[in-house]
Formats: structure tokens, sequence, C-alpha cells
């Protein structure tokens, strides 16, 4: 049967005979498909449309305007990675800030640091908060610490009204640059972020796949090299589900002690809960690119 999910963006996703298709002209000509067994929610918030269903494969898949943001198979392979590789390259963080990234996972994994001592978060869409609450416990266990403060409201004015110095690091877990994110992109965002850090301060941001998006990936990195004074890194990984099956991340420090982010200073303690994909050695391996994206990234 046909299932046809509400879109009203450029994305034009669907569930055609129990499969669902990501097609959006961020990938043309090209659609990943998962195996649907059952629909468990569909909405539409102020800001995006929301899904979530069980796939064969991958368990619960949560969708935002046609676009997978997690499954829970592959998502540690995110969630891990755009925490410890900012949080791991500096000693004792303390105060974190985390923009987007409502489902929780990412504030799962900040918490694993004892260090920290305040974990901020602005995520623009509340639904998100609630869906991941309801149908991803494993994700949204990450608001169960008493030190997550959830602010509802765009990341951008958020990061405007944040006095200057105050973070250790910022984690901008945004979706792609169409839609309410669409600013997370832009160089004004970059430079709040700079103002909001201490000096040698680290930031991380997704980054979109160096198979897909070389162009928006050279415009962020041309934008960072302008602001962040300390170093200007991009790194990958791999999850299945994402377009290309790789995300790219980028990671920046403010003037100040300097940075090396590509040896991990501190470790994780795993007695809590242990990683399912994070590691020193894939820290540093992380930071490897091929040839053809290394000429594009090290000549900006
Ligand atoms: N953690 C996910 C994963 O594992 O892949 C990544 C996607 S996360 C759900 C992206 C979040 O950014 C969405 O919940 C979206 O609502 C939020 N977002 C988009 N634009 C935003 C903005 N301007 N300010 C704050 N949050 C925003």
């Amino acid at each position: 049967g046909v299932v046809s999910v509400e879109m009203e963006g450029p994305n034009i996703s669907s569930v055609i005979s129990g499969w669902f298709s990501e097609i959006s002209p961020m990938w043309p000509g090209e659609a990943h498909s998962l195996k649907v067994e059952k629909i468990l929610f569909q909405g539409k918030s102020d800001y995006q449309n929301v899904m979530v269903f069980q796939s064969a494969t991958y368990g619960k898949v949560l969708v935002l305007d046609g676009v997978i943001q997690l499954t829970e198979r592959d998502e540690c392979a995110y969630q891990e990675m755009i925490t410890h590789l900012p949080l791991c390259s500096i000693s004792n963080p303390k105060k974190i800030l985390v923009i987007g990234g409502g489902d929780g996972g990412v504030l799962r994994e900040v918490a694993r640091h004892s260090s920290v001592d305040q974990i901020d978060i602005c995520e623009i869409d509340k639904m998100v908060v609630d869906v991941s609450k309801q149908f991803f416990p494993e994700v949204a266990v990450g608001y169960e610490d008493p030190r997550v403060k959830l602010h509802i409201g765009d990341g951008v004015a958020f990061l405007k009204a944040v006095p200057e110095g105050t973070y250790d690091a910022v984690i901008v877990d945004s979706s792609d640059p169409i839609g309410p994110a669409q600013e997370l992109f832009e160089k004004p965002f970059f430079k709040s972020v700079s103002k909001a850090l201490r000096p040698g301060g680290v930031v991380c941001t997704q980054a979109e796949s160096i198979w897909l998006h070389m162009h928006i990936i050279e415009d962020i990195v041309a934008n960072c090299r302008q602001i962040f004074k300390g170093s200007v890194n991009y790194a990958w990984t791999t999850v299945p589900t994402y377009p290309s099956g790789v995300i790219g991340f980028m990671l920046c420090s403010t003037e100040g002690a300097p940075v090396d982010f590509k040896h991990p200073v501190s470790q994780i303690d795993e007695s809590v809960r242990p990683l399912k994909f994070y590691n020193p050695e894939i820290h540093t391996a992380a930071f490897s690119l091929p040839t053809f994206a290394k000429k594009v990234i090290e000549a900006k």
C-alpha cells in the first residue's frame, strides 16, 4: 500500500509499498530506503513534520521533514563522535552548550564527562524533545542528568544573548541547512559561537558529507578560518542511515591555549555505560581525509 508522508518543504520523501525513501534536493538522484514495519507517530510542529517509524533492520527511526535524524542502531556513531571529539580534546571541560540535539543523545554523551558542571541545550522544537522521550528512551535518557538545562528556542537568538567567554565547548547538533537550521551554517552564527567560547574553547558542528556537500563544507571551512584563530579541522564518521553513509564535523578552537584536536587528552569513564563506537584510535583516525576532500579543505 501507499502511505504518503505529508511534506510541504522541498523534501519529498515517502513511504511506498512499505519502504521509506529519503528524497531531497540535498542529494539529487539518489534515495536511501528502509523497510517500514510500522509508522508509530506522525505530527506537524510549528517548525517541521515529525515522524517515527519502526524499521525492519535499524530499530526505531526519527524523521524530520522527510530526513532521517537518527536510528536506534547507528545513533551511537554520530552522538559519541560529535561529543567526544571536542570534549576529549580539552582537559576538564566544565560549561557546555548544545544547539539543536533535541533528541537528547548528545546530552547523554556529554554527561559521561565528570568535570562538566553545566549542560545547556537550546532546541527550537519542543515536539522533537517530547517524541524522543516517548519513543527513544535510550537516547532521551540524556535529559535525566541534573546538570542539564533545556531552553526551547532558536539557537541563533540564544547564542546572541550569551555573555562573552561563557562556555568551554559548544556542540551544534543541527539538521540540514534547509529548514529551521539554515542560519546555523552561516557566518554570523559562527561569530556568536566564537564570542560565547572562552579563550582556547572548542566548537564541534555537524558539517555534512564529503561525498555530497563539498561546496557547503568549503564555505564552512572558509568562514571558520576567518573566525576561529586557534585551530580549524574537519573530521568524519560513518553513519549508515545518513545520505552517502558518512557525516562530517567541523572542529575549531578560539585563540588561547592551543588545542590539538587530533590527539585526545582525556578518556571516557565507561563504568556506567560502555561506549559503542568512540575510542582514542578512531578519534585520531577521524581527522584523516580522503585525498579529494583534503585538497579542497586544506586549500581554504
Ligand atoms: N542527534 C541527531 C542524530 O543523531 O543524528 C541529529 C539531528 S538533531 C534531531 C537536529 C535538531 O536541530 C532538530 O531537533 C531540530 O529541531 C534542531 N534545530 C534546527 N534548527 C534549529 C535552530 N535554529 N535552533 C535550535 N535547534 C534547531
